[in-house]
């Protein structure tokens, strides 16, 4: 969150939301869980299921479900809201779908096909992974200087290692393997029995309840590291690959990680592969260059008070406008 978005949280008063509420809401999560995620536990803090309930409820009073057809049919979208859910973890089946189904409510959930199966590990989960096993060894001091030794990185602290260790990027996926080595992961072996992904089946399962599956780009590597070319190619085999495998008829896609700085020809050529492709960002309650783009907000924080944050991204909205950002720009 930015400085004027914590500042809006701040003053937002619950009893704001009935005046603010006319525009639909597209939130986004991850994953709901009660316990610790190794994966997870260094990237994002995540809601348990009570809170999670307690969002579905507050929402639900607030808003009218919007039916997934509808948007495609790119009908009706005042007052409404869309829950999301990002990288395809197995929480998805075991937790986020049974609630939903309970509760009758349907959503779009974001996958990376290279992850799907179980086949490998997510490169940032990688990351939150071998530093929850470094966690265990409680830092220990000869543990750290040889990862930094392996990455080829220099520390000052505890502190500094972790904040430099989760910033590497991909390019560096043959000294994490190294890692996994050094600390004796079997990391097959644990994907095989923590099971972070969705399966196939688990896939087919929520489709056939109607649920919707969109793709998250094949490896949610950061697309502006990627050429052109190869950012294209990201994208639409992850949505490819849910036609080719699931005979889905429609395109949806989700930007990894964030839309800012993906150009107006990318999305150009999205819109040549499927005309009626829907690409979702993250930036807030804003227009885009297209209103086959819908961007949303996440309501994932369990520190924040859930009405408060739909006031804030509410209030942020009026910000934008008069600061003429609500309208995004592309190059
Ligand atoms: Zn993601």
């Amino acid at each position: 969150m930015g400085i004027v978005k914590d500042i809006l949280y701040k003053i937002s008063s619950s009893q704001y939301l009935e005046k603010v509420k006319s525009q639909s809401v597209f939130p986004y999560y991850h994953i709901v869980a009660n316990d610790k995620k190794w994966h997870i536990k260094y990237l994002y803090l995540y809601k348990g299921t009570e809170c999670f309930y307690s969002d579905i409820e507050l929402l639900s009073k607030h808003y009218i479900p919007l039916p997934v057809e509808k948007i495609i049919e790119a009908k009706e979208k005042r007052n409404t809201f869309l829950l999301t859910f990002d990288d395809g973890l197995r929480e998805v089946y075991t937790t986020i779908y049974p609630i939903l189904k309970e509760k009758g409510l349907s959503a779009v959930f974001f996958i990376n096909p290279d992850y799907v199966d179980n086949k490998k590990m997510m490169y940032k989960h990688r990351l939150s992974v071998l530093l929850s096993f470094i966690e265990k060894s409680n830092f220990d001091k000869n543990i750290l200087n040889r990862v930094a030794r392996i990455c080829g990185f220099k520390y000052k602290d505890e502190k500094s290692f972790r904040q430099i260790f989760l910033k590497l990027k991909p390019v560096k996926e043959k000294e994490i393997d190294k890692i996994f080595e050094l600390l004796n992961i079997n990391e097959k072996e644990y994907l095989e029995k923590q099971k972070l992904y969705l399966s196939k089946d688990e896939i087919q399962e929520m489709m056939d309840n109607g649920f919707y599956f969109g793709g998250h780009s094949m490896s949610h590597r950061p697309l502006h590291e990627l050429t052109f070319e190869e950012q294209k190619r990201e994208i639409i085999d992850s949505v490819q690959w849910l036609k080719d495998n699931f005979r889905t008829t429609y395109s949806l896609f989700a930007f990894p990680f964030s839309d800012k700085g993906i150009s107006s020809k990318l999305i150009e050529e999205l819109f040549v592969y499927d005309p009626n492709m829907i690409l979702f960002g993250n930036s807030g309650i804003r227009r885009d260059i297209d209103s086959r783009i819908i961007q949303r907000f996440s309501l994932e924080n369990p520190k924040k008070h859930t009405t408060k944050v739909l006031v804030a991204e509410n209030l942020y909205k009026y910000y934008n406008k008069l600061v003429g950002k609500y309208k995004i720009k592309r190059n």
